[in-house]
């Protein structure tokens, strides 16, 4: 599967598409003040042109009345032009804000409607990397764009028709000083936009070796192990390989820009050496030389501004397109479907394959789950369990084979619908660091439940709420991001099976969300978990065997399909693979307890 970017000339249309659809009002307030400043900017050079002729003429005849008048009129043009310099800019820095907060709320609210698949590849964490560094050059590239074109296009025609009505030959000299910036930063653009799409593996790996030493996941392992300065030179080694890139592409375009600029400069002098025979043979008046000569060193510092202008947009542009590549990703889709209860999930020959892998993590899976059923998953690491969960979840949507709920095919249904009578608690639940009764409420924020039912699901959940720490206070902060009180592997587990069950479904998953606790508590849980869900359908999904002998059904998968189907009994009858693992572990349990 290869990524492919959107082209320069769509990146272009979304940036100005976009800017124009998040905030017409600057736009057009933008675009005036390029205008007239760009009128004030050519009116001075007219004005200059005056100047010298009246003054050449006042030299001669007299009049030098007439030549304080321009003097007083090119003072006020340029303070005007000042003034108006510094509005723009200040324009430039509020539409860039405004613009920033609103593009990055559009961000989140993307992130929020993509699939689940896109997080299961590692490609979409570049992707977001990528799209928030593209958020200050879309921007950028947007007032880059109107200010190349409105300001600079409207002075460059001025100017033309000005050189042209005087001598034509200067439009073509002007043209030869301003093409090889523009070649220079074409190419340097180009080179930039490669270069940031080699780097950004380095940096995610470079700052997950940083994580690895200041976060607080790993910061106490790291430090027991003594793994600091192997991580500290994995971190080196990957900052100095993306610099390593970065200084081979500074290098080029350097060297480039250089050799490209110095063409810019005999220009230049050619044009100089021109004007000053033309003013010597008497085609030129001394008034159209200083206004020319003005003119020009005004041109070429702008065309450099402008060529940097132009060559930042092909290089910021090509950074925004990550912006909008992020913002095109496929999102959930499908209809509203309302699901009063769930009668049966059932599976059709499902084929499942993640992104960027060349192994199907399914294979052929048909089966059913009906209303009211325990049913455990088992098998080994890796063999499938929670890939199949989350098909049945309809988190995943299968690569081949069909899903039907209540015998209905519902590769038409968004996932709100399907998922709206589920619930479920996996193994890596969230700690979330916020207060004990919105951990507990997030798995349905519409429910309005009054504390006595949040209560009521922690009881259920064995949650010790009336521990010291806690004291039944509801709002008390958890986890110590905020100064909050951390709670034990086990709490924070039982916690977790609280948000499960606060959120009021009739079918329950729970994927292997003791894997943290010991056998014994695991079982306990699981067995406390039937007692409070015994009307309700429940898919555990383990590979510890001892806990889930009571299940009415276990399915045990390997590599992908399912080999075994069948209550505990009739399972160890068959003397296969769960039987074989079943034995396994108990006889290691039995091993553990004598030692
Ligand atoms: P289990 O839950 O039984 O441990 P999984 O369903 O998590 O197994 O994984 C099944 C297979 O799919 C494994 O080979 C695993 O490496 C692969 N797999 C799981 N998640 C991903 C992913 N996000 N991207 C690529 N491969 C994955």
């Amino acid at each position: 599967m290869k990524d492919k970017s959107l082209p320069f000339h769509k990146v272009i249309y979304r940036t100005i598409h976009y800017g124009y659809q998040k905030l017409a009002a600057y736009f057009w307030l933008y675009i005036v003040i390029c205008i007239v400043l760009v009128m004030f900017n050519f009116l001075s050079i007219k004005v200059l042109q005056n100047l010298f002729d009246t003054v050449s003429e006042a030299v001669s005849n007299g009049g030098w009345n007439q030549a304080a008048i321009m003097v007083l009129a090119l003072g006020i043009i340029l303070v005007i032009f000042r003034i108006m310099s510094g509005v723009k800019e200040y324009f430039n820095k509020l539409y860039f804000m405004t613009f920033m907060s609103r593009i990055l709320k559009d961000m989140n609210a993307k992130a929020g409607r993509l699939r689940l698949l896109e997080f299961e590849s590692l490609k979409l964490y570049d992707k977001i990397n990528m799209a928030i560094g593209g958020v200050n050059y879309a921007i950028r590239s947007s007032i880059d764009l109107i200010n190349g074109v409105i300001y600079y296009a409207i002075f460059f025609l001025c100017i033309a028709v000005y050189f042209y009505t005087i001598k034509p030959v200067l439009l073509v000299l002007g043209m030869l000083i301003f093409l090889p910036q523009l070649l220079s930063n074409y190419i340097k653009g180009s080179k930039m936009h490669k270069l940031q799409e080699r780097i950004v593996p380095y940096e995610r790996q470079s700052d997950y070796y940083r994580k690895c030493l200041v976060d607080k996941t790993y910061f106490k392992e790291t430090k027991t192990l003594g793994a600091s300065d192997y991580f500290i030179k994995c971190y080196r080694d990957k900052i100095g390989e993306a610099n390593n890139e970065r200084w081979k592409v500074v290098l080029k375009t350097s060297v480039m820009s250089c050799v490209l600029t110095s063409f810019t400069y005999l220009g230049y002098i050619a044009a100089f050496v021109l004007l000053t025979y033309y003013l010597l043979n008497g085609s030129l008046s001394v008034g159209h030389f200083a206004a020319i000569y003005y003119s020009l060193s005004k041109l070429m510092d702008t065309m450099r501004e402008m060529v940097e202008l132009f060559g930042t947009v092909y290089e910021n542009a090509s950074l925004a397109g990550k912006l909008y590549d992020f913002l095109e990703l496929p999102e959930e889709e499908g209809i509203d479907k309302k699901i009063d209860l769930i009668q049966s999930i059932r599976l059709e020959n499902v084929c499942f394959r993640y992104p960027y892998t060349d192994k199907n993590a399914l294979n052929n899976v048909s089966l059913e789950i009906e209303k009211g059923s325990h049913v455990a998953i088992v098998g080994l690491n890796g063999s499938g369990k929670t890939t199949l969960v989350k098909i049945l979840m309809g988190l995943l949507q299968p690569s081949q084979g069909k899903v039907y709920m209540n015998q209905e095919d519902v590769s038409t249904w968004n996932i709100r619908s399907y998922i709206s009578k589920i619930s479920a608690v996996f193994q890596n639940y969230g700690k979330y660091n916020l207060s004990l009764k919105e951990n507990i409420m997030l798995s349905d924020v519409n429910l309005k439940a009054d504390d006595d039912y949040i209560l009521h699901k922690m009881d259920e959940a064995g949650f010790d709420y009336q521990k010291e720490s806690i004291a039944g206070e509801l709002d008390v902060m958890l986890g110590r991001e905020f100064n909050g009180i951390d709670l034990s592997g086990g709490e924070w587990q039982r916690l977790a099976i609280a948000r499960g069950i606060y959120r009021i479904s009739d079918f329950i998953v729970l994927d292997e969300p003791t894997a943290a606790i010991d056998p014994i508590e695991e079982a306990n849980v699981y067995k406390r978990f039937e007692e409070i869900s015994k009307d309700k359908t429940v898919l555990v999904v383990t590979h510890r065997l001892g806990s889930v002998k009571t299940a009415d059904r276990i399915i045990v998968i390997n590599d992908g399909e399912i080999v075994e189907d069948g209550s505990h009994e009739e399972l160890l009858k068959q003397n296969g693979f769960y039987s074989n693992m079943y034995l396994a572990q108990a006889e290691w349990y039995k091993r553990e307890n004598t030692e």
